[in-house]
């Protein structure tokens, strides 16, 4: 479809007002394209050829809206660090209206009735962030909010320094969040909390429409949903960094690309986070966290269901993720059938990897090619012999299998990328893009689409982190 052609519904207006505001984008000066995503483009109808138009990218800025646009930004509350905020909101992304299922945001489009003291915009540097990242995450098969395109500009935009503002069109099927139910808890608005459920229901959960309980059920659903999520992210590597309930899907998807990071050497204490000094959005706590924040969510809807029930529902989130977590981790160690032991075999490795300081992503890769034959793997170590003991193990392990040696590879091969997007490379993108250069950042959108596959080109991405960029943190406006 031609982007004229284009007719954009509202679902989410059809909620109470006080679930959001109406706000006109504020368009940045002098903008261009840097990547637009012909994929996404192809999930909403939109053809190809209209991505590289003028017209696109003044759609992408705010400045031409499309048929049927209302735009508006959501209202929310939230826990930051633990604590209440009671307000919120779409401070810097504005929704333009949604095509199928698919609702349609501009991040960084200008203030809002939620901005605070902010200014309603997105850096370049952060924009590549979120821009690359949610595709990556979605080419390595976890749920995630994705993105159509990225534009940047001339807009000058303060943070520590003088920036230019840029701006994703980011599409999920959800923007609801744990925070979104929270605000209308707060304030005790239960009216619009049950409008709000119902219509994330609809949304995110159609088939519980109509089914007995359907609160109860929902939640039972959004419990099972986030601990699929977190055992994803603790199986690939992923560290948030900033896992307030504003930022905790109600569909389950990873959303708000901040401060984020892929471990380099495995460290389950690593903090990607600037900011988070007491360590509560470390890699090794996400879990406990999902449920801190599934806690929070579970109070919003006690005046809809039966608290105790709703605490059963609770209490299954840590067999969830236990199970789920397992599941990943045999499939990366290529377990064909996974037994009770397999638990101490994973722990035992994390503790060898963390006290070698090897890197998370490497070392199964490289152990996806194992046969027998150490020294590649010893190599990865400061020293060999907890590698020795810890393969020992393994080898004894894969006596189970049924599968052969090539399956094996081939089945690890499949779930053990070759690339994760580091901050390295994402730092070299964006040093490149400050500088006019987006070679970096369309390279590394085709290594994020497929992550497993096997480039020449992009070899000295798959090793190591270097030494000087390992484990580094980042800030709130990254
Ligand atoms: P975040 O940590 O990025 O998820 O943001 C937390 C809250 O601050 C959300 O309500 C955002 O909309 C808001 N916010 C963050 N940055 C800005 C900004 N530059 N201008 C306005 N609001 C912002
Ligand atoms: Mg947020």
């Amino acid at each position: 479809m031609k982007l004229s052609e284009i007719k954009l519904t509202n679902p989410y207006l059809a909620l109470p007002d006080e679930c959001y505001t109406r706000v006109k984008p504020t368009p940045l000066e002098n903008v261009f394209l840097i990547h637009a995503n012909e994929e996404v483009a192809k999930l909403l109808d939109i053809d190809s050829e209209e991505l590289y138009s003028d017209a696109f990218v003044e759609f992408v800025n705010g400045a031409w809206q499309l048929e049927g646009s209302d735009p508006f930004a959501m209202c929310y509350a939230g826990h930051q660090f633990g604590h209440f905020v009671p307000r919120l909101g779409d401070g810097r992304a504005i929704n333009i209206g949604t095509i199928k299922q698919w609702h349609l945001q501009l991040k960084g489009a200008g203030q809002t009735r939620y901005s605070r003291s902010g200014d309603g915009r997105a850096v370049l540097r952060s924009s590549i962030r979120e821009y690359l990242m949610s595709e990556a995450m979605h080419g390595l098969g976890i749920e995630s909010t994705r993105a159509l395109a990225l534009i940047g500009s001339e807009h000058k935009v303060y943070r520590e320094v003088w920036e230019t503002g840029a701006i994703v069109l980011r599409v999920s099927p959800s923007w609801i969040r744990f925070g979104t139910f929270e605000y209308f808890s707060h304030k005790k608005r239960y009216e619009e909390l049950e409008a709000l459920a119902d219509y994330a229901i609809a949304e995110s959960y159609p088939h519980l429409v109509d089914a007995p309980n359907k609160y109860l059920q929902f939640f039972t659903e959004v419990v099972a949903r986030t601990a699929r999520l977190m055992a994803e992210w603790q199986a690939v590597g992923f560290n948030h960094g900033v896992m307030n309930t504003d930022n905790m899907s109600i569909a389950g998807l990873t959303i708000d690309y901040g401060p984020y990071a892929f471990l380099d050497d495995y460290d389950s204490k690593y903090i990607c986070n600037h900011t988070d000094q007491g360590g509560r959005y470390s890699f090794g706590n996400q879990p406990n966290i999902g449920e801190w924040n599934l806690q929070a969510l579970m109070h919003t809807l006690s005046p809809m269901a039966h608290i105790h029930k709703l605490e059963k529902a609770l209490a299954q989130y840590t067999e969830l993720y236990t199970d789920r977590y397992l599941q990943l981790m045999g499939q990366k160690l290529g377990l064909d059938v996974l037994k009770d032991e397999d638990l101490e075999l994973i722990k035992h490795l994390l503790g060898m990897m963390q006290g070698l300081q090897i890197d998370y992503t490497l070392f199964f890769r490289t152990l996806s090619h194992y046969e027998g034959e150490r020294s590649t793997l010893l190599s990865l170590g400061l020293f060999h012999k907890p590698m020795h003991e810890w393969l020992d193990s393994y080898d004894e392990r894969l006596k189970a299998n049924t599968s052969t040696t090539e399956e094996r590879h081939s089945a690890m091969l499949q779930t053990n990328p070759k690339y994760v997007l580091k901050n390295y490379m994402l730092q070299e993108a964006i040093t490149a893009a400050e500088d006019g250069d987006f070679s970096v950042v369309d390279r590394l959108f085709e290594i994020a689409k497929d992550p497993y596959a096997e480039r020449q080109a992009h070899e000295r991405w798959a090793g190591a982190t270097p030494d000087a960029f390992k484990n580094q943190k980042l800030s709130c406006s990254s």
